[in-house]
């Protein structure tokens, strides 16, 4: 296609801030291009752990620095998931979960959470059997951009704690919260995965960075993970690595800022023509398809210029379509006027 209007890219359009560039290529040139420890550069390793703790008063977290966000989920889930074992998912869903637990032969019970996206709580409590292994939750949410509230929150880590059920937290799009802070889980409740990234909030998708992180009574898993990274991956690039210690103090605000205004364009733009959930974080909108289904919808948008991505990529359903707008303002003002036209 030439010149597409692209709503269909996962990753933001700015580029990894100067300093943090000059960072890597300080430490190229610094000849730090051998394998780091298999858990990670001592010092990032450090400084995560650091801000961890202080932001949830953990004592002792355990931290693994992972090749990105996809790197952590494929250690965890290889950790944790046994043949036959369970896994709530509440739908839709970023599409890794559900393809990790099919490879590992458990099982996926989707939890639906149309057609307002906030937390299926009461089906969640329900879904949980003998089986479950743990449940996922990722907030702001890929694909709807919902951010689950501190009060939905609190209610997961209450029925969860119940059942001493196992989560894992996605937090990757933590920084894109354009209503204050995204409540963690981490806050209240002890028995969870948590896993950050560098991907998104500082644009350096390519450089493959993330971690997971638990507590001291987890410690076990993070060994576990540590344990398939060192036979598999072995360890995330290490140049990288001593950029992302800088980028742990980077300050995103003037980023999200520019993301909440894209946010409020595509919302205001399309509310009056479509039914969507106006998104509180991420950089994603996720829109009810007119009738006839989404597939057909986004082959429609494709053949008018427009990138959109069906919602059964992300879902048992195939009625919404996800709308990236990680893109420049004109193109989201360009994509809203073809995307009002064939509502
Ligand atoms: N989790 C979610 C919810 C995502 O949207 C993505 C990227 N699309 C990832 C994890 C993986 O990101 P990365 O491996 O680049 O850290």
């Amino acid at each position: 296609m030439k010149d597409p209007v692209n709503f269909s890219i996962g990753q933001p359009d700015f580029d990894v801030p100067e300093p943090l560039k000059e960072e890597a290529i300080k430490a190229i040139k610094a000849g730090q291009n051998k394998y780091s420890q298999t858990a990670g550069d001592s010092l990032l390793q450090g400084r995560i752990a650091e801000q961890i703790k202080s932001e949830f008063g953990w004592t002792n977290p355990a931290i693994l620095v992972t090749s990105g966000v996809s790197g952590a989920l494929l250690l965890a889930f290889m950790a944790l998931v046994n043949p036959g074992d369970e896994v709530i998912i509440p739908d839709p869903y970023f599409v890794m979960y559900k393809h990790l637990v099919n490879m590992l032969g458990g099982k996926c019970i989707f939890v639906d959470s149309y057609p307002t996206f906030e937390l299926p709580l009461e089906k969640i409590s329900r879904a949980i059997t003998s089986k479950t292994k743990m449940i996922i939750l990722n907030s702001p949410c890929n694909p709807t951009g919902v951010v689950y509230s501190e009060e939905q929150i609190k209610a997961l880590a209450r029925i969860a704690a119940e059942k001493d059920v196992l989560v894992i937290t996605d937090e990757i799009y933590e920084k894109f919260c354009y209503e204050g802070r995204c409540p963690s889980i981490a806050n209240y409740y002890r028995k969870i995965l948590l896993l950050r990234g560098f991907s998104k909030s500082y644009a350096m998708s390519g450089w493959r960075l993330g971690f997971a992180a638990a507590d001291e009574s987890l410690k076990d898993v993070i060994e576990q993970m540590t344990k398939i990274q060192q036979y598999t991956f072995v360890c995330a690039p290490t140049p990288f690595q001593k950029a992302a210690i800088a980028a742990l103090d980077y300050d995103v605000s003037d980023f999200v800022a520019a993301y909440r205004k894209k946010r409020d364009l595509i919302y205001e733009g399309l509310k009056d023509r479509f039914e969507l959930v106006k998104p509180g974080g991420a950089f994603y909108a996720f829109v009810k398809a007119p009738a006839g289904g989404a597939t057909k919808f986004a082959e429609k948008a494709i053949a008018n210029n427009v990138l959109v991505i069906p919602g059964n990529v992300f879902s048992e359903k195939d009625t919404h379509f996800r709308i990236s707008y990680a893109t420049s303002d004109d193109k989201i003002e360009q994509g809203i006027k073809i995307l009002r036209k064939l509502a």
